[in-house]
């Protein structure tokens, strides 16, 4: 920890041995969980472990300056067994395929586990947004639907935001998609659209308002020793854009005390026990791109603010934040990973040793798909759902899927000591995901 407003330690990265690949440790975590499922045939466990397809695209962009450039993208579907493809596209100079196939599996775990019907899909084009003007932005977004042709749709894949994409793009994939399928209601076709354009009340607020609704859930039917819910709670988030940002306000609205804060440039801490003002700190982020130097804050490391003593830890930044290296200095009781895959599996490992509980993503973050289903039912039946109607159905869905995933976990404890993997609230959720698709495929029955 440093002193009030003086900069954040440069943060090294770790040199672990551990695996960090998203797509081989979702693998992992399926295998793990699989373990636990009866009768689940090796031609099942190949068809889920892998994306039913991958399409990659090139294609020549105008640049402002008169200059052309080739960009890469990628669409992978990974499952379509519980309804049509649902995953956003993200625009990053980082994509590669691997990342987007792990991203896919996630998403066909998600929406089997909150019980909304879409397979799962994930997208992105090697970019950076951060240099490309808008008009560019939206030539690169409107070629790259043209080339995805009818692989997405409304009943064959839906994409959403992602990385650096927004309800902007999502209106130039609209308006894209309807003007190369004119003459029918093509708004199903993308969620994450702005209001004007059918969008859903609530999206916006939706992943941390889905971890808020979570969390409460879980500690009511899972009170931890002297946690017994959300109100008087210390909480700490890393990341405070949207998902961090507004897990922050709606914790704090529900009586938790939010402690520290964080962005890719450091922290914040409270002094003298008095929780962050969280208006303060977000009119600070707004003027200043950063939280890092709030007046009456201290200043703290992405890695400080992880190992802050604290009741619940909140990753809603990165993934593979916590890992064999750092997991631990966690003093926090109960970490809930509203960012994808920021625990890795030897941290859960580790974890899971020092009775620290972990609320995995595929519960946790799963607010966001949940509205997305929501602004897609909305659109296909030409409706507008309130604020209240939005929220409410949200909290109902997010409880039941805590619900499952509590009693998916006191059903398969006792069977670790058949020798089967340890059994912790992620491996409960995966095993649950993958029944649900099991059981689906075989009463849809294999074809022909
Ligand atoms: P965002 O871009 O709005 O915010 C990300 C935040 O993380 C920013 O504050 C950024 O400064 C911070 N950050 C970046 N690098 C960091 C670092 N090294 N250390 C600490 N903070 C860092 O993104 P978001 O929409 O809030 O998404 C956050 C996470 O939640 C991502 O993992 C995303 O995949 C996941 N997620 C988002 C949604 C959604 O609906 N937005 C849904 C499900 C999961």
């Amino acid at each position: 920890m440093t002193d009030q407003g003086t900069p954040a330690r440069p943060e090294t990265p770790a040199q672990t041995p551990e695996e960090l690949d998203p797509y081989r440790i979702r693998q992992f975590q399926f295998h793990q969980a699989s373990q636990y499922i009866a009768g689940l045939k090796q031609g099942l466990i190949d068809f889920f472990q892998s994306p039913k397809r991958t399409l990659s695209v090139r294609f020549p962009i105008e640049m402002a300056d008169g200059s052309v450039r080739t960009f890469v993208g990628h669409r992978v579907l990974h499952n379509t067994v519980l309804g049509p493809g649902k995953g956003g596209i993200r625009y990053h100079p980082r994509v590669t395929v691997e990342e987007v196939q792990a991203l896919a599996t996630l998403m066909t775990w998600k929406c089997a586990l909150v019980g909304v019907p879409f397979g799962g899909a994930k997208g992105g084009v090697v970019c950076d947004p951060k240099v490309l003007d808008r008009r560019e932005l939206r030539r690169i977004t409107r070629r790259f639907v043209a080339e995805l042709g009818e692989n997405i749709g409304p009943y064959t894949d839906i994409p959403a935001p992602d990385l650096y994409t927004d309800p902007q793009t999502m209106a130039w994939i609209y308006d894209t998609y309807d003007i190369m399928h004119p003459g029918r209601n093509n708004r199903p076709v993308v969620t994450g659209k702005p209001l004007d354009l059918g969008g859903s009340e609530g999206r916006r607020e939706a992943t941390g308002r889905g971890c808020l609704y979570a969390v409460e859930r879980f500690l009511e039917r899972h009170p931890l020793p002297d946690l017994r819910g959300v109100e008087g709670a210390t909480v700490a988030i890393q990341g405070f854009g949207n998902v961090g940002a507004v897990a922050a306000r709606l914790f704090a609205g529900h009586g938790a005390r939010v402690i520290a804060v964080s962005d890719s440039q450091g922290g914040i801490e409270a002094v003298d026990s008095t929780p962050l003002d969280l208006d303060r700190v977000q009119e600070y982020k707004s003027r200043h791109g950063t939280v890092v130097g709030l007046p009456g804050t201290r200043t703290l490391t992405n890695a400080d603010l992880l190992a802050l003593e604290c009741d619940i830890l909140i990753p809603a930044a990165l993934g593979n934040q916590i890992r064999a290296d750092n997991a631990a200095g966690v003093r926090a009781r109960l970490v809930v990973e509203a960012a994808n895959g920021p625990v890795t599996p030897a941290a859960d490992a580790a974890l899971r040793q020092r009775e620290v509980t972990v609320v995995p993503d595929i519960l946790a973050n799963a607010g966001g798909v949940t509205v997305s289903y929501f602004e897609w039912v909305q659109n296909n039946e030409n409706q507008h759902w309130s604020l209240n109607e939005v929220n409410t159905r949200l909290r109902e869905q997010m409880r039941a899927a805590v619900d499952a995933v509590l009693d998916q976990h006191r059903r398969l404890r006792p069977r670790e000591a058949e020798g089967l993997a340890k059994v912790d609230f992620r491996l409960a959720a995966v095993a649950l995901a993958v029944e649900r698709l099991a059981r689906a495929t075989l009463e849809r029955g294999i074809w022909p």
